[in-house]
């Protein structure tokens, strides 16, 4: 039993067979059954012991800030939904959820669930775990954080979860001092915006995290329009820090999985990479584990130091048969220069926003001579976008045709700067251009899904039965969307349709 209970829902304790971008299958709309999507998808991890072994890295960070500030081991417990009824009692005070797309609002759960009108795992998972029969049994606090939390911030919302406390933004200082007011029983405000952690201030995880992911640097400072605001406060952990994290993650079993909107910008505030910085952090976590990925790099990064990928690559042997491709998320969003001018010059920094569709095959021409596998995104309906821009993504998405990369379509979520003057994106907006826009992407990425899929399944470890659906899923996929495939080349919106 434990005073202070850390979870989330099912979507995000998953290590999703060891391959992070799998993630991006919980903002799909329920097509499955919750057991089936469960079991291919996102298993639990630690079905024996009831802490979780390994956690969010979200999770591990409050729970650092926690212990630094005086709480005891045996109160603090971060457990699966499914093992609440073994640590939550009348004694516990405070249940602390951490949550992404608690609503499915997010730009890739608004674009797929607004596809099919039907609600995404993530929104599912969501209010399984807020419904979940031990959290009605009990008097306690919930206070929700995390980068979904902003999808909260409704009094009808927080009620119909009994949520008493929503911190947007970040938590090791304010969530802290919320904790600490809950234990003492005090009343809580219903919203509070995170207060800002100065780097020295951000605790270092204890324990390991899931799929060894640990937080290099937080914040962006490229300012992008459509972001969130706390995005500006950009810091880098020293390397020290990282190498004492990644050991824990290390003498747990883990691999180490770097996590920053830009890797590449690890330890520099300029546009251009620190070469010996970036090269350095490898090679020294190197010196750990074999086992390193990232989550997220810009292209503008790529294509400003096209030697940085190739010495990287080489450091960590990518192309051999233990780690056959790198791959990472980076943005593309738009192939229109007015609307990287309107939105997004920082994006594209040291180039220009009129070098960006020519940077952006760039970048992808060097990712590709070193066997890097992008996983882009691209969005629909950024304010003030016209046909003749969506033409511009379009052509963007053709020319990248031959280059080995997934290229997610998103909608635009007003959030960040646009938050007051936009509407969330629908399909009901939609301009012809957009749908061809969406087959575009559609169908490249099941080409080179099913491409990669054939080259590698084989060298992953996975139970032979999973990697046979997931071909099977691509399949099936590749097959069903066809004719709504073509419905969408001529334009038409195949929701209008009898098929
Ligand atoms: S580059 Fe990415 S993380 Fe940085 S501000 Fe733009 S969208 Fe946000």
């Amino acid at each position: 039993m434990a005073k202070i209970v850390l979870t989330a829902d099912e979507t995000l304790l998953s290590g999703y067979n060891g391959h992070v971008f799998l993630g991006f299958a919980a903002c799909a709309p329920k097509l499955l059954p919750e057991w089936l999507y469960t079991k291919i998808f996102c298993p639990p991890l630690d079905k024996k012991s009831v802490r979780m072994t390994y956690a969010h890295c979200g999770q591990r960070k409050i729970e650092a800030a926690l212990l630094a500030n005086g709480c005891q081991e045996q109160d603090i417990a971060i457990v699966h939904p499914n093992k609440l009824q073994q640590v939550v009692d009348k004694q516990t005070k405070v249940i602390g959820v951490t949550t992404h797309d608690p609503l499915g609002l997010g730009p890739a759960s608004t674009m797929f669930s607004s596809l099919v009108n039907k609600e995404t795992y993530t929104a599912l998972f969501f209010k399984k775990l807020m419904t979940h029969p031990v959290l009605q049994q009990h008097q306690f606090k919930v206070i929700v954080g995390g980068a979904g939390a902003w999808q909260l911030t409704d009094d009808r919302i927080m009620a119909k979860y009994g949520i008493d406390c929503v911190v947007v933004g970040e938590g090791e200082i304010t969530a802290v001092d919320l904790i600490d007011k809950a234990m003492n029983g005090d009343t809580l405000p219903s919203f509070v915006q995170g207060e800002v952690v100065p780097l020295e201030q951000i605790p270092l995880i204890r324990y390991p995290t899931i799929n060894g992911l640990i937080e290099i640097c937080r914040g962006c400072g490229r300012g992008c329009r459509f972001c969130t605001p706390t995005m500006m406060n950009y810091r880098s952990q020293p390397l020290q820090n990282i190498l004492q994290e990644a050991k824990v993650n290390v003498d747990a079993g883990n691999g180490v999985l770097f996590h920053a909107e830009d890797v590449l910008r690890y330890h520099t505030k300029r546009f251009i990479p620190n070469e010996e910085k970036v090269l350095r952090l490898f090679t020294e976590v190197k010196k750990l584990t074999d086992r390193i990925s990232i989550s997220h790099f810009t292209h503008a990064s790529v294509a400003s130091n096209p030697n940085l990928i190739a010495q990287i690559s080489e450091e960590l042997n990518i192309g051999s048969k233990n780690h056959p491709f790198m791959s990472g998320q980076a943005g593309i969003e738009t192939g229109s220069v007015q609307l990287v001018i309107r939105h997004m010059k920082g994006k594209a920094k040291p180039f220009t926003p009129e070098e960006w569709p020519e940077m952006i095959l760039h970048s992808h021409q060097i990712l590709q001579d070193h066997l890097w596998v992008p996983v882009d995104t691209i969005i629909m309906g950024l304010p003030g976008e016209s046909s003749k821009d969506v033409q511009k993504s379009i052509e963007l998405v053709q020319n990248l045709s031959e280059f080995r990369s997934l290229i997610i379509p998103l909608f635009f979520v007003p959030i960040g700067a646009l938050t007051e003057a936009h509407r969330f994106f629908r399909t009901k907006h939609m301009y012809a251009e957009h749908w061809q826009l969406l087959s575009a992407c559609i169908r490249h990425s099941i080409k080179w899904a099913r491409t990669m899929a054939d080259e590698n399944l084989t060298a992953v470890q996975m139970n032979w039965w999973k990697k046979a659906a997931i071909k099977q899923v691509l399949r099936i996929i590749d097959r069903r969307l066809h004719p709504y495939l073509q419905m969408m080349d001529e334009g038409i919106n195949p929701q209008t349709q009898n098929t």
